[in-house]
């Protein structure tokens, strides 16, 4: 027997109903957002990604799934941000309108260690706004993840936000940072030492309590900010505000992620544990430009759709129900009963019947399993009479119908 490999999961079609629901929700939420959906491929170029997501994230160094196939190294796409402003370009939507909004569904992969939460193919719904740097912009991607988690009737979940500042005000944090940490190195984690080299600002978000007590110490204000970046915070704070959107504003919060600057977010859960974020996002303002396009300002952010799931209070359904059993008896009214099945399908009509050649009472038992509103019952009499026994399982009654008034009977 075969298993699956470790951190990923089959949707069963229990959960399928949470699944379609989430993805016709997001899609009505998307379009009154005026976004519109794109599909990058799965699979892209690695250097895609290491170039943009920065040499020493975690995603990079340690949780890309590669492909090598002669020559080129591809990889399974660990986000969606990077695909789409690779598409933006590649398609040249540039040209045509700059100013561009995306949402996107569908499997992202990290090697990661797997546990609650954290899966190695998980699925992202995401959106991208390109083109402005608009403070009003981000207001509106920060309501948009809240509608989106309104709309999925999930609650209790709390909007954490942040600025990183334009790359300069990034550079000055990370040295300011750099010099506070200097002294208290010892009282980081082993994982925080190497971050203290490589990628100083991922040490504030690490969720280690040593690390948090030193973190906690630090002075991480919004001393660093230039001008335009401190008024720009303060105008999303606005937005949010006008729209009466609650927030928490943390210093401390950062993405482990190169590209991003300035407004940055998280949207968290209690009921998720020690990986309690729903979703995040944030600028990424020189992306564009990285990835070869002009100077383009933007932002985006992801929900993980397994990570919804857990906070749903979604529970795993019955059989999906049809409207219609049939019970075939005899052999005649089997091959007939082929012809039925497939007119009453024709007429949009959901219907099943029994292939396992059941007795009368286990095909009916088979119809109270899907659900059944009624039950066709098809055997040499009804052939003779050119009707079937209709049985309405609501209230039990049964009666002859002639099969040419059937889909009436059905359908009112
Ligand atoms: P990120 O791109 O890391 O900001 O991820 C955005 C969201 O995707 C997170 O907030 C999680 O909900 C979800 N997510 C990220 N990594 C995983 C994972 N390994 N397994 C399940 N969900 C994930």
């Amino acid at each position: 027997m075969f298993k699956r490999v470790s951190g990923v999961k089959d949707i069963l079609p229990k959960e399928i109903p949470f699944w379609q629901r989430v993805s016709e929700v997001a899609r009505q939420v998307f379009a009154r957002y005026s976004y519109q959906e794109i599909r990058p491929p799965l699979l892209e170029e690695a250097a895609l990604f290491n170039r943009s997501l920065g040499q020493s994230s975690e995603v990079i160094q340690k949780q890309m799934f590669t492909i090598r196939h002669h020559e080129d190294l591809y990889a399974l796409r660990p986000e969606g941000t990077a695909s789409v402003v690779r598409a933006y370009l590649e398609n040249g939507l540039d040209k045509s309108r700059r100013f561009a909004k995306f949402f996107y569904m569908g499997p992202m992969f990290r090697a990661e260690r797997p546990q609650k939460g954290r899966l190695r193919q998980f699925h992202h719904i995401g959106a991208e706004a390109i083109g402005s740097d608009d403070p009003g912009l981000d207001v509106e991607l920060i309501s948009l993840a809240d509608t989106l988690l309104t709309q999925f009737e999930i609650h209790g979940y709390s909007i954490k936000i942040n600025t990183l500042g334009c790359a300069k005000d990034k550079e000055k944090l990370c040295s300011n940072l750099h010099n506070s940490l200097n002294d208290t190195l010892e009282g980081l984690c082993d994982d925080c030492k190497v971050r203290f080299n490589q990628n100083t600002l991922r040490i504030l978000d690490c969720k280690r309590e040593a690390c948090r007590k030193t973190v906690a110490s630090l002075k991480v204000g919004e001393a660093f900010l230039c001008e335009e970046c401190d008024a720009h915070f303060a105008k999303v704070r606005q937005g949010l505000d006008t729209l009466g959107i609650s927030y928490e504003v943390v210093p401390t919060l950062v993405r482990g992620l190169d590209y991003y600057t300035r407004t940055v977010f998280e949207i968290s859960h209690p009921g998720l544990g020690a990986q309690d974020a729903l979703g995040a996002g944030g600028r990424y303002d020189n992306l564009v430009a990285e990835l070869g396009g002009t100077q383009t300002p933007a932002i985006g952010f992801a929900f993980g759709v397994e990570r919804l799931l857990l906070v749903s209070g979604y529970k795993p359904q019955a059989m999906q129900s049809c409207l219609v059993y049939l019970i075939c008896l005899g052999e005649e009214a089997k091959s007939k009963g082929i012809k039925l099945l497939s007119d009453l399908r024709k007429e949009g009509i959901s219907c099943d019947t029994d292939y396992e050649c059941k007795s009368l009472k286990g095909a009916m038992r088979a119809a109270n399993d899907a659900q059944a509103r009624f039950v066709i019952i098809f055997g040499e009499d009804e052939i003779k009479k050119d009707c079937v026994t209709l049985k309405d399982m609501s209230s039990g009654n049964q009666k002859e119908v002639a099969l040419d008034s059937l889909l009436k009977e059905i359908t009112c």
